[in-house]
């Protein structure tokens, strides 16, 4: 292993700048009005630090541009399809391979083949749009993730878990064959961006195999859900996190990739599975919605650099600097006393918008709130994932109300400076100070799927 330095310093170093723009609060202000108080709607242009999400924001290296000229844009077959798959074999360890063109689009094709009408999906919390997909292929998604998850105070370094007499509760309940498979989030992004434990993992392999039920990853962020295990957990300290990927996934049946977030590259994903014969029907049906299954909605130059930032993701040098960098902002913003997830997250820090904004009501959006108040603040631009992330109880027609009301601060990989961080650990302090006079919202128009996205808000009068 290499040497260890007590900074998370970068392990590279900047070829390359994009010049951002630098606006006044006048400008903010409007922008923001005519983005109906949503940052989804701002146009990026007139954001200054874009923490909006990791997903397809990270800097590719010098070797992933190198490999973007490596392009072999056949419709068949492309040289890029089989170097993404051995990388996927390689590093990962899942035997089959269905590339798509972004996480969703892997989530879509899985759900449709496994979930039978009625059947139960269980798993550790839910992301918004794998609960759709698994809903829209006719599944119930049943939360079974521990407790610890839901308490943004709770210090549980795994608050990732599986509660198994939760799982072992459904399958009494119902029966093992009415349960589609079990849905693991490596890390939990709904929860702030919280690891699931090796021990926790081995011990649902051992209750799933005992009831023939299978094991699904969202393998998003799995190097970063290493590094933790590798910090925290007992007996991972001397392993690489290279290693400790393996080891999860080896515990796992199938999965779902996002490769916009660990895998360091703008665009990509896709499903990998070690059942053939549900390879063989999702290879059939990538056609249908993706693409050819050997590119899957990916230009062959994706493919490559997606291989090459599967390697890089999982160096332990990156992972450090990834993390430690969100560590260093959660632990300025903990500092000045701002109520934020605790731990912090690996891909962001999470403002607790419940305790910033204890006058506001969850019907009044107190994170939708908090995160346009942000943007006009510095023209840094963060997310909601609360009530509106939330959506509605399909049979009821009424809003989800989730006990977490955040404002995710997500950091993109490899892009902003520590300076940067500082500029935004300032800015949420000024908004904190202030905190007693912003007032809620009231929607104004909302779409049918995944609302957060295009939702328009009102500002509530004093
Ligand atoms: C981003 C994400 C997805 C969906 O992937 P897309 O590439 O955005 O379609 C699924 N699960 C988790 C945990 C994610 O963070």
């Amino acid at each position: 292993m290499p040497q260890k330095r007590d900074s998370w310093a970068e392990p590279y170093k900047i070829k390359m700048v994009e010049p951002l723009t630098m606006t006044t609060r006048g400008q903010r202000e409007k922008a923001l009005e005519e983005a109906g108080h949503n940052t989804f709607l701002l146009p990026s242009e007139l954001v200054y630090i874009d923490l909006l999400t990791d997903s397809g924001t990270s800097a590719m290296s010098d070797r992933q541009w190198a490999g973007m000229m490596l392009g072999d844009e056949a419709y068949a077959g492309s040289r890029n399809f089989y170097r993404l798959e051995a990388a996927i074999r390689k590093y990962y360890g899942y035997k089959y391979i269905v590339p798509t063109h972004q996480g969703r689009g892997a989530e879509n094709i899985l759900s449709q083949i496994m979930i039978k009408k009625g059947q139960f999906v269980p798993g550790n919390m839910y992301f918004t749009t794998t609960r759709l997909h698994q809903e829209l292929a006719g599944g119930r998604f049943v939360d079974i993730i521990v407790d610890e998850a839901h308490d943004p105070e709770s210090l549980f370094p795994f608050k990732g878990n599986v509660d198994l007499d939760k799982l072992q509760g459904l399958i009494d309940q119902h029966g093992a064959d009415k349960i589609a498979y079990v849905s693991i989030a490596t890390t939990v992004n709904m929860a702030g961006g919280q690891p699931i434990s090796m021990a926790n993992l081995k011990a649902l392999r051992e209750l799933t195999g005992k009831h023939g039920i299978r094991i699904i990853h969202d393998m998003t962020r799995v190097a970063e859900n290493a590094f933790m295990i590798q910090q925290n957990e007992a007996g991972y300290g001397t392993k690489a996190v290279a290693e400790i990927v393996k080891e999860i996934c080896a515990l796992t049946d199938g999965a779902t990739m996002s490769a916009k977030k660990d895998a360091l590259v703008n665009i990509g994903g896709f499903m990998a599975i070690n059942d053939w014969d549900i390879f063989e029907e999702a290879r059939n049906m990538v056609v249908v919605y993706e693409g050819l299954h050997t590119y899957g909605g990916m230009a062959g130059r994706d493919m490559e650099a997606m291989a090459i930032g599967i390697e890089e993701s999982v160096q332990d040098d990156h992972i450090r600097a990834r993390v430690g960098q969100v560590f260093y902002l959660g632990q300025r913003l903990l500092d000045m006393g701002v109520p934020i997830v605790k731990p912090v997250g690996t891909h962001g820090v999470f403002l607790d918008a419940k305790a910033f904004l204890p006058h506001l009501p969850q019907t009044a959006f107190p994170a939708q709130t908090l995160a346009a108040e942000l943007y006009v603040d510095s023209g840094v631009r963060a997310m909601e994932r609360g009530i509106v992330s939330a959506g509605r109880n399909k049979e009821t027609g009424d809003h989800y109300y989730p006990k977490l009301e955040l404002v995710r601060l997500t950091i993109p990989r490899r892009v902003y400076t520590q300076a940067h961080m500082d500029v935004v650990a300032e800015s949420v302090a000024r908004v904190y100070e202030h905190r007693d006079n912003i007032t809620g919202l009231k929607m104004v128009y909302e779409p049918k799927y995944l609302r957060f996205f295009q939702a328009k808000f009102e500002k509530l009068p004093k």
